[in-house]
């Protein structure tokens, strides 16, 4: 099915976040973007440079991110409990409430060819003790995966019958939805990539789903042009075929949390892992960059 798939040597490229996740290829400065969730605040790579910056503080815990059509970054906040855009640096809320009561804290997000946002709603971020968000009450009373239609404010319940929803991420044609689930033992659930079918915005029942062979959470993952799976796993990184047949791991020498596709061709593999910024060279890029070319501007 594939084409022919190579994956090259690890890069640390930074090193000192205490929790980095949420990475982003941003086309329009050319850097990757992620968040260091404990200590609230966002950091940027410039490949360019080599060189890391500080792109924002006092963020209120962003988390995952993700490119809308027109090029601005759609991000999830812990701290506000909301999904929001930031264009050139100007944040406004998208949504925030379902059913008139709070979200969660909202954790990782992706846009849809249809212009629909498709985010993750667990508790980490209102938890008590955490270090990533506010503690807080849970309002609705679950964790659900959302679909937010920004040009109408409906906001849609699509996945319910999960415990943590994480990381998600759409198959090329849009056909198929894959959704880590990070609750684990504790609540009676095993480590797992469900994998949903969707139909015109609509979610339909779960058609299989990916337990990880070692017992190691999967968070972030992603799906290249090919329709293979890239996730998180523990102290590595997973690549599986569109059915979960395992194809390659990475060891990373860190917890990795999440990944994204980008660089000048789109092939580069960026890591957020605990305190670290990895690459990775692929033959490969994001199912998305046909919809977000990973050099417009
Ligand atoms: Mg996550």
């Amino acid at each position: 099915m594939a084409g022919e798939l190579t994956i090259g040597g690890l890069e640390c490229l930074f090193t000192g976040s205490v929790w980095a996740e949420g990475p982003l290829w941003v086309p329009s400065s050319r850097t990757v973007r992620w968040s260091d969730i404990p200590n609230d605040r966002i950091l940027e790579f410039d490949p360019a440079t080599g060189t890391t910056r500080e792109y924002a503080v006092g963020v209120e815990y962003t988390n995952g991110r993700t490119l809308d059509a027109d090029g601005s970054v759609v991000q999830c906040s812990h701290g506000r409990r909301r999904v929001e855009r930031d264009s050139e640096g100007t944040v406004t809320r998208l949504v925030d409430s379902f059913e008139g009561r709070r979200l969660n804290s909202p954790n990782d997000v992706v846009v849809a060819s249809d212009a629909a946002i498709w985010f993750t709603d667990p508790p980490y971020g209102i938890l008590p003790g955490t270090k990533e968000g506010h503690e807080g009450e849970q309002e609705y009373g679950g964790c659900n995966v959302f679909r937010f239609e920004p040009a109408t404010g409906v906001l849609t319940a699509v996945i319910t019958d999960l415990v943590h929803p994480n990381g998600l991420a759409f198959s090329p044609d849009e056909s198929v939805l894959y959704v880590a689930d990070t609750a684990g033992s504790r609540y009676g659930v095993p480590l797992r990539i469900a994998a949903y079918s969707v139909d015109h915005g609509t979610c339909g029942p779960r058609i299989g789903a990916l337990e990880l062979e070692d017992g190691y959470p999967a968070d972030g993952l992603r799906v290249d042009v090919e329709g293979r799976i890239w996730t998180s796993a523990g102290p590595s990184v997973r690549v599986y075929t569109p059915s979960f047949q395992l194809l390659d791991t990475i060891k990373v020498p860190e917890t990795v949390s999440n990944l994204c596709f980008g660089g000048p061709d789109g092939q580069d593999l960026y890591l957020t892992a605990t305190t670290s910024l990895y690459r990775i060279r692929t033959t490969t890029t994001d199912a998305a960059a046909r919809t977000f070319p990973p050099n417009h501007n």
